[in-house]
């Protein structure tokens, strides 16, 4: 089977924004030139370019190679932060300056939501290649959910369900411009497929909310998937 592939992480070049603080009106993190609550500068935390860079570094090692930065890692995905931020600083001169602070700020400002920092731990809670057993919340997850595929993938889908391939879960979306998003890189015009939830849920298929607009499961079961109809 082929064209399984969501591509979830950041292959385009995407211009990041600075970290920030609101310091004089304590409003916390904020990415972007200026709190949105009071319009302050901030104080820099991390600039656009070492967003981007400790962004990458991050998303490796939390996705795909804890082991590289000799990191343990639990069955749900979490790493001690102090031991990821020592592990990088030794291995990532141009990161040395570093702190939990950091991490915590990028964290806390992610845009998708793609990660958790909790009890001195932290963790991706999306795009994995490494198979891991994520507890993530399957409370609130809407009706619909939505993929996008080729348009020569849609029947096997239909007929056989969805599995992940260079992922461990398959990714689905809250919205469908979001699953269209998520498929920028289909060749050719996709086609979304939307999924009943609350049927699949009924036949025992467990769905996690992983990321603002995100959502994982292990499989989709085909008749649980409709072919929504071409659009502009
Ligand atoms: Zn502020």
């Amino acid at each position: 089977m082929r064209g399984h592939r969501q591509n979830y992480s950041n292959r385009r070049r995407i211009q990041e924004k600075p970290v920030k603080e609101c310091v004089k009106y304590e409003h916390g993190f904020f990415r972007g030139e200026k709190c949105q609550f009071c319009e302050e500068d901030g104080e820099m935390i991390m600039s656009p370019r070492h967003v981007d860079k400790f962004g990458r570094i991050m998303a490796g090692i939390l996705r795909h190679f804890p082991d590289r930065f000799d990191l343990e890692m639990t069955q749900q995905g979490w790493i001690d932060v102090g031991e990821f931020v020592d592990a990088i600083k030794q291995k990532r001169g141009g990161l040395g300056y570093l702190t939990i602070k950091h991490v915590k700020a990028v964290i806390e400002t992610d845009p998708k939501g793609r990660y958790q920092f909790e009890d001195n731990r932290i963790r991706a809670t999306y795009a994995h290649s490494i198979d891991l057993d994520l507890d993530l919340p399957t409370e609130g997850v809407p009706e619909h959910l939505y993929y996008a595929c080729s348009e020569d993938d849609v029947e096997d889908y239909i007929e056989n369900g969805l599995f992940p391939e260079d992922r461990m879960m398959v990714h689905l979306s809250g919205t469908r411009l979001n699953a269209l998003e998520a498929g920028r890189h289909i060749i050719g015009k996709p086609v979304v497929l939307m999924l009943d939830v609350r049927e699949a849920e009924k036949d025992g298929g467990k769905i996690m909310k992983a990321g603002t607009t995100v959502f994982v499961t292990k499989e989709v079961v085909g008749k649980h998937l409709k072919r929504l109809p071409n659009s502009t």
